[in-house]
């Protein structure tokens, strides 16, 4: 079974994932753009089962378009986005692929909510892309 790791900026909170990502999604909504201070979010779908979170990190509510309550996980110390999980999705975390160790383990291979991208961002055309996200 493969494993990564992944932590914060100022290393509080850390964590192992005991999986193959589920899904690898780079999202252009609105949502993850303000939450994350990015352009756009790499976003790495596992089981929530399958991972192990040392630290405690911060949580921050709000409801999606969907209708689903999202909570978000961040380090309160340096502020950095950790986690996502949706009311839509349970079971599933989204890990924010930039606090992922190994970069080469990030290969999205999904574009969604290119509808509310940033017009200058560029986008991989070797990806299939999504007005919204897909089901
Ligand atoms: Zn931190
Ligand atoms: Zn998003």
């Amino acid at each position: 079974m493969s494993e990564f790791t992944g932590s914060c900026h100022c290393g509080e909170i850390s964590y192992t994932v005991n999986a193959e990502p589920l899904r690898q999604v780079n999202c252009h909504c609105e949502n993850c753009r303000k939450t994350s201070g990015g352009p756009y979010l790499a976003s790495v779908f596992v089981p929530e089962d399958s991972v192990q979170i040392k630290g405690a990190p911060k949580e921050y509510q709000h409801l999606a378009d969907s209708g689903n309550q999202m909570t978000k996980k961040f380090c309160g110390n340096c502020g950095a986005q950790m986690f996502s999980l949706g009311s839509g999705r349970p079971g599933i975390v989204s890990i924010r692929g930039g606090t992922i160790d190994d970069l080469e383990m990030i290969q999205p291979t999904i574009n969604v909510f290119i509808s509310s991208k940033i017009p200058s961002t560029p986008l991989d055309n070797s990806l299939v892309t999504f007005e919204k996200m897909p089901s």
